[in-house]
């Protein structure tokens, strides 16, 4: 899930005290290309009596994946968005922290740029109004969506879909795009961290088709992958069901998570059913104490 440390809208605090009343046994706080989130939950946590799982989730360039398509004549494909997932990182590391900076500078590149085609587009927005938003809310990561937050208050669209249908969406027209980190970066960071590495929603990757994918995630997981998170709001029940059969195939880890960015979207905190084996063996595989101890009275998500 996500906090006010990048583009939830419940601060990190506030994400264990609704998990806990939603009866959930574990957390994961996964914010974009953050961990500022990552203390004050895990306290937050502890004082709830919730499993926290420590995470991050790293964009990163899908088109550094693979460096000839299956069928080699074809066009280069045009993914969607690469996210991986980092599970069980620790807050402070250096090398994690380094990457952290690194995307920060690409959104501040970005992001300034969008505003600037917003304006040449005939919209009275200032870049200075992102920022404010971005203050109040007290986030460390500035992202699209408080852009759209301001589109929104503006009148300029209806909702945050609207707004990344009409203009900041990939291929809309005041779309601009992030430098985006190599994917080894990404993986070696997360396990330099002491992290396992897990590619996020991939239906989001937006491959051609199923073999495609099944390509694409051999790849990740020879640059040293550790899961797939295959249970997730976009999800149909099929692509979990064929989800899980890539992971099980290539020996990935399987994970699963709501997604929950509080009013920001739709999806409600608990809205996936994750079964809490997931939480266990993913604590087990990075050595966590406690994790076979873990209840199993409720559910992850
Ligand atoms: P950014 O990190 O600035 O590139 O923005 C990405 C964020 O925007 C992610 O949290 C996405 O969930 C959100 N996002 C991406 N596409 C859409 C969309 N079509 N509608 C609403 N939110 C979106
Ligand atoms: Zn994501």
């Amino acid at each position: 899930m996500h906090s006010t440390a990048s583009d939830g809208t419940d601060a990190p605090e506030a994400l264990a005290v609704i998990a806990k009343r939603a009866g959930l046994a574990a957390i994961a706080l996964t914010d974009h290309d953050t961990t500022a989130g990552l203390e004050a939950c895990a306290a937050a946590c502890k004082n709830a009596g919730v499993a926290f799982v420590p995470g991050i989730e790293v964009s990163a360039d899908p088109s550094a994946v693979l460096t000839s398509a299956p069928q080699p004549e074809t066009e280069p494909i045009r993914y969607g968005t690469l996210h991986i997932l980092g599970y069980f990182v620790r807050h402070d590391d250096p090398g994690l922290e380094q990457i952290q900076r690194e995307m920060t500078e690409a959104r501040e590149q970005r992001n300034p740029a969008i505003v600037d085609k917003l304006r040449k587009l005939g919209m009275r927005i200032e870049y200075e109004e992102v920022l404010e938003v971005a203050r109040e809310q007290g986030a460390s990561v500035i992202g699209r969506p408080h852009i759209a937050q301001v589109l929104i208050q503006k009148g300029y669209v209806k909702s945050v879909q609207d707004a990344f249908a009409r203009y900041i969406g990939q291929g809309a027209a005041a779309y601009v795009r992030r430098d985006r980190l190599d994917p080894r970066r990404a993986i070696d960071a997360i396990h330099g961290a002491g992290g396992l590495a897990v590619l996020a929603h991939p239906v989001q990757l937006k491959c051609p088709d199923l073999d495609h994918l099944e390509h694409f995630c051999t790849k990740l997981r020879d640059m040293g992958l550790d899961g797939m998170e295959t249970r997730h709001s976009d999800h149909t029940a099929a692509q979990v069901a064929r989800f899980e059969q890539i992971a099980q195939k290539l020996g990935l880890l399987t994970t699963g998570g709501s997604d929950y960015h509080g009013s920001r979207k739709s999806v409600s905190m608990g809205g996936q059913q994750v079964p809490m084996s997931v939480y266990e063996a993913l604590a087990s595989r990075v050595g966590q104490p406690g994790a076979a101890a873990a209840s199993v009275k409720s559910r992850p998500a």
